[in-house]
């Protein structure tokens, strides 16, 4: 139970007018980070988190302790669409009647998995299939996946963003910059006045952000990943204010340390597939053989967009045996 010891320490303020809080979130990661921006028309609040009764008893300690009314939450702003985010919008707009914005591809996300007959779970189920994933984990994932249906509700009603669309939170004016890969419609939101950058799930400090290949929107995400890193290190950038973890200043080094991740990884994945194997053979040899299942979607998501890459650059060949796909690197190495 959250105390109000525990409310002060999830509740900082990291300029004059911008209040971070740590919504607390049931998984590995520990909390989203929320912002609240002052203005003279209200605050924005930018990505509530997840709705659990710990996040919405936090939610009303924060908002007492920093002596915000729901009635002066403006404008609520999200930087992607993936539930730790999205979460609570709809609840906050119940209590505060404001606006919501999210891209448009983030909105169609949030519809293809939430929305009604939630088409996306029955894909990602097929997609796991035809990647070879084991029975065990099969049973477990479409009961997992509809698990987050009660932790994104009530869903909110959603004004898209347009990319390079100018918004103004709270007195700062940002413009929203595309930056797909982790999520699909990812927009950071640059005020370039202050060079201070909201940047989502984009740029994580400590964490590499998951990059999943998703049914029916980016062929190949983490293509669009390493291009959205290397686009947004060139904003000059003086305090990144991260979805998780804490704000940080070394923004394009950390873009660019992310770009050599994957670059190590997709190496490690080819020489790992000159024995031809599935997807899901490739996750337990790359990442573990014993995650439970919320890990594992993301590490075998995670693997099928680094195939994806592989295979769309022509250094590994897809072929079909016993209705999986099997992989193969193509290419020896570069010696
Ligand atoms: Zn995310
Ligand atoms: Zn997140």
């Amino acid at each position: 139970m959250a105390s109000d010891n525990s409310v002060a320490s999830a509740v900082s303020r990291v300029t004059p007018d911008i209040l971070q809080v740590k919504v607390p979130l049931p998984f590995p990661l520990r909390w989203v980070n929320s912002y609240l921006v002052r203005g003279s028309g209200g605050y924005t609040l930018i990505d509530p988190g997840l709705h659990t009764e710990e996040a919405v008893r936090v939610w009303e300690l924060a908002l007492a302790h920093a002596n915000i009314a729901y009635a002066e939450i403006a404008q609520i702003v999200l930087t992607h669409h993936h539930p730790d985010h999205y979460g609570l919008t709809g609840l906050f707009q119940q209590r505060t009647g404001a606006p919501v914005r999210l891209s448009r591809v983030g909105l169609e996300q949030a519809q293809r998995l939430w929305g009604p007959g939630q088409p996306l779970t029955d894909a990602i189920v097929r997609l796991f299939i035809r990647h070879g994933i084991a029975d065990e984990p099969l049973r477990q994932l479409k009961p997992h996946l509809d698990s987050f249906v009660p932790l994104v509700s009530p869903q909110p009603e959603i004004q898209p963003i347009e990319a390079g669309e100018t918004l103004r939170i709270g007195d700062r004016s940002c413009v929203a910059i595309e930056t797909a890969g982790h999520a699909a419609g990812h927009m950071c939101l640059y005020d370039e006045a202050a060079q201070l950058m909201f940047c989502g799930d984009h740029v994580l400090p400590q964490i590499s952000p998951n990059v999943s290949y998703i049914p029916g929107v980016d062929d190949n995400p983490l293509a669009s990943f390493l291009s959205s890193l290397a686009d947004i290190a060139a904003y000059p950038v003086q305090l990144a204010l991260p979805g998780h973890r804490e704000p940080f200043r070394a923004f394009a080094e950390r873009a660019r340390e992310l770009i050599r991740h994957h670059d190590e990884r997709l190496e490690r994945m080819r020489v790992a597939l000159l024995t031809p194997m599935t997807c899901y053979e490739l996750c337990i040899a790359i990442f573990s053989a014993k995650l439970p299942i919320h890990q594992l979607r993301f590490a075998l998501s995670e693997t099928i967009a680094h195939v994806f890459y592989l295979l769309q650059s022509g250094q590994v060949t897809e072929e079909e045996g016993d209705g999986k796909l099997i992989y193969r690197s193509s290419v020896m190495s570069g010696f």
